[in-house]
């Protein structure tokens, strides 16, 4: 079965210390999981996904402005990749297999061409890191499942700023969606 990693919104804003709307360490401690998985599929030939928020200042039509502070501006350093993921990024951007793609709503499916892009390679297994593991990976496994993806979950490469979201979204996953949490 071909197999995509897609990555949700590892970027310095959802993750530094200083980040607008960081998970603080729990997601920094995730990083060397991701930066493995991430390594394997770009080596292995299987696509890569960097789904990635993208938001601009004090937008009066977008729903998260009254939500939560900005984050992930265009052209900032906070919507760029935390820590040794935007070097990995960077030096594999070119390859075929590797995907930058915008969204800017929770889902990954959300306004983008994702799903046009998994269908024309034959992709039927989705797995998925990133943060945060109740919100943007949850509406983006809740998207794949309604487009009946198989979806694989890695615990070790998704986190949360809420302890209580992150078991629930991780049960929510397994019992639910039918995901397989690894
Ligand atoms: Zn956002």
């Amino acid at each position: 079965m071909k197999r995509a990693l897609i990555h949700i919104d590892y970027t310095n804003d959802f993750v530094a210390p200083e980040g607008a709307l960081t998970c603080g360490e729990p997601a920094q401690a995730i990083e060397g999981r991701i930066a493995e998985l991430t390594r394997e599929f770009i080596e292995a030939g299987d696509l890569v996904v960097f789904a990635i928020d993208l938001h601009r200042k004090d937008d009066p039509y977008h729903p998260e402005t009254k939500l939560f502070p900005p984050h992930n501006l265009e052209g900032t350093k906070g919507r760029e990749l935390y820590g040794s993921l935007q070097a990995i990024y960077e030096a594999n951007r070119d390859k075929p297999n590797v995907i930058w793609m915008d969204k800017t709503r929770y889902s990954a499916f959300a306004g983008t061409d994702l799903e046009l892009v998994l269908r024309a390679r034959g992709i039927e297994e989705l797995h998925l890191v990133g943060v945060c593991t109740d919100i943007c990976v949850l509406h983006t496994a809740v998207d794949a499942y309604n487009r009946g993806f198989r979806i694989v979950v890695h615990e070790g490469a998704v986190a949360s700023f809420d302890p209580a979201g992150h078991e629930w979204a991780l049960r929510h996953f397994r019992n639910t969606l039918g995901a397989t949490v690894v």
